[in-house]
């Protein structure tokens, strides 16, 4: 599937227009071009994005999921919650990675920006900011050089532990529903579920 279609796909999957998907999606891709990796099938790739749950901006992870194939579901993205708009990709397969980020001067004077003045950062949300406020900054996101939006690093050797899925589950023997075996918990000589043991991880 060529980026156009894909991007599409994003951001129907997104539910909005907003220019952080789209700016995520373009270093995502620009940062496996430089590493030499294809979208993953499976967990060939693993993301480390350092976005958190809820400041602006955080749609950023949405394109990283669409451009890597990193994804929730298959476990190989994983959040940082340091609330930058930054991201490691990393292959396994070679021990290399790529650390990648929204450049400080393009995102604040996106910040600058009726978009965020006016309504964002007034808690209008993105789908409700009208289009010719929104549409610039996501034209801009399409089309500006990769290198006015973002910094890319050299690809480097790295060291991350990716462990290996776990294929046997249990029921809990307080609640009765099936967990995945190495997150099930020792108490008082039963397994159990996180939230029956009580134990935080
Ligand atoms: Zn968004
Ligand atoms: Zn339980």
């Amino acid at each position: 599937m060529d980026d156009a279609k894909m991007l599409e796909l994003a951001f129907a999957f997104h539910g909005h227009r907003c220019p952080a998907m789209p700016t995520g999606f373009r270093l995502a891709r620009e940062m496996m071009r430089r590493l030499s990796v294809e979208r993953a099938r499976d967990s060939e790739l693993l993301a480390l994005v350092e976005t958190g749950a809820d400041h602006f901006a955080g749609c950023f992870a949405d394109g990283v999921m669409a451009a890597t194939g990193c994804t929730l579901g298959k476990g190989n993205i994983r959040r940082l919650n340091y609330g930058k708009f930054a991201v490691t990709l990393y292959d396994p397969g070679r021990k290399m990675g790529v650390r990648g980020l929204m450049r400080t001067a393009s995102l604040q004077a996106s910040m600058g920006k009726e978009f965020f003045t006016k309504y964002r950062s007034q808690g209008v949300p993105a789908s409700r900011v009208p289009l010719e406020v929104a549409e610039p900054l996501i034209r801009n996101a399409l089309e500006a050089p990769i290198e006015n939006l973002c910094d890319i690093g050299e690809p480097t050797e790295m060291d991350i532990e990716t462990p290996p899925h776990v294929f046997s589950a249990a029921p809990c023997e307080q609640c009765g529903e099936m967990v995945a075996e190495s997150y099930l918990r020792l108490k008082d000589g039963r397994k159990l579920c996180l939230p029956c043991s009580g134990y935080a991880g």
